[in-house]
């Protein structure tokens, strides 16, 4: 155990939290927890946390508070008894949440008088604290606040700052998890499509995991951030003409097995909407022009990312 010369403090402690007070106690931390329910920081005090009585206790004993919660709306009920405590301070969240309700926390902690940074933490609570390219926890909000803990909220995953913007922390977070539920949804529904025939989820699996090895390369090979940003799709070797029939084959084959259709029905409409929009002879990554609207009011990003 290394030598105790650094605090924090931690509200919430779901599963999340309780890896990160684990993360901080054993980089030595002076750890101070506070939760609802008051048996959950037992496991945690047996091995040197402090329990706080009130949040606002936990917040008075640290320069930096990490909160965990289910959402951002709880924080307002928790710290409503602890607005005196925050001036000064740094509360760094980690919850789930949309952008605007990150702008509406920032600006309600820092009418305290404390310091606000937004977090969206990547992985699930086994790997906080790990190695890893994809450990890591997306971070916005002030700059100079973001250098001074930096190394701090290191201890549980790599930090990557995405800007003074304070919701860009989340939207990004927003992205992946918009790629992962849809991703997750498109091969649970795959795997129905083969169950209606009775074939076991094992057949599948193999398949699935060489096309998700594959799928870096079916980016890079279809340029898609470059095409995005360019706005211009290559469709010499697959056009949206042919893909909104291929759409209509994957919908047509889920009505007929039985399954629920909404999945493959969404995505062929949007692929026509592509078509629609012009983009018959573009390729698949044209689809973007179904989803983005350029006459949608930009939010107030700051250009860190660029
Ligand atoms: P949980 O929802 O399991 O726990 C969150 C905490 O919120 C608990 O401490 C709980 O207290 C507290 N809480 C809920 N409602 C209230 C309330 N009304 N008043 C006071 N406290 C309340 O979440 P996790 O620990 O799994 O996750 C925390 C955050 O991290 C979430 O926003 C989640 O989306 C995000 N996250 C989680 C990941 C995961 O894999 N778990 C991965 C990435 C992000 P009590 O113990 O008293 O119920």
């Amino acid at each position: 155990m290394k030598a105790v010369t650094k605090s924090i403090s931690i509200i919430g402690l779901g599963p999340m939290g309780q890896a990160m007070a684990n993360a901080f106690l054993k980089e030595g931390y002076s750890v101070t927890v506070w939760n609802r329910t008051v048996a959950k920081t037992e496991n945690l005090a047996s091995q040197g946390a402090q329990v706080a009585p009130t949040p606002a206790d936990a917040i008075r004993k640290s320069d930096l508070t990490i909160i965990s919660l289910t959402d951002y709306a709880i924080m307002y009920n928790v710290l409503d008894t602890a607005k005196e405590a925050l001036k000064g301070k740094t509360i760094a969240n980690l919850s789930s949440d949309t952008p605007q309700n990150v702008r509406r926390a920032s600006e309600w902690v820092t009418r305290q008088g404390g310091k606000f940074l937004a977090g969206g933490i990547m992985v699930p609570p086994p790997l906080v604290g790990a190695e890893g390219d994809h450990v890591y926890t997306f971070y916005s909000g002030p700059a100079d606040v973001f250098q001074q803990y930096k190394d701090d909220l290191a201890v549980l995953t790599r930090p990557d700052y995405m800007g003074s913007d304070v919701a860009l922390a989340m939207l990004y977070y927003q992205a992946l998890l918009d790629f992962m539920y849809t991703s997750i949804a498109g091969a649970l529904h795959g795997y129905a499509l083969l169950k209606s025939a009775g074939v076991p989820a094992k057949k599948l699996e193999p398949y699935f995991s060489n096309f998700l090895a594959f799928l870096p390369e079916l980016f890079a090979s279809s340029n898609t951030a470059d095409e995005i940003d360019q706005r211009t799709y290559y469709g010499e070797e697959n056009n949206m003409f042919m893909l909104v029939a291929g759409t209509m084959h994957v919908e047509q084959a889920s009505v007929d097995a039985g399954i629920d259709s909404s999945l493959p029905k969404v995505v062929r409409q949007l692929f026509e909407v592509a078509v629609k929009k012009g983009y018959g002879k573009s390729g698949i990554n044209s689809v973007i022009e179904a989803i983005y609207n350029e006459g949608a009011e930009r939010s107030k990003l700051t250009a860190v990312e660029k």
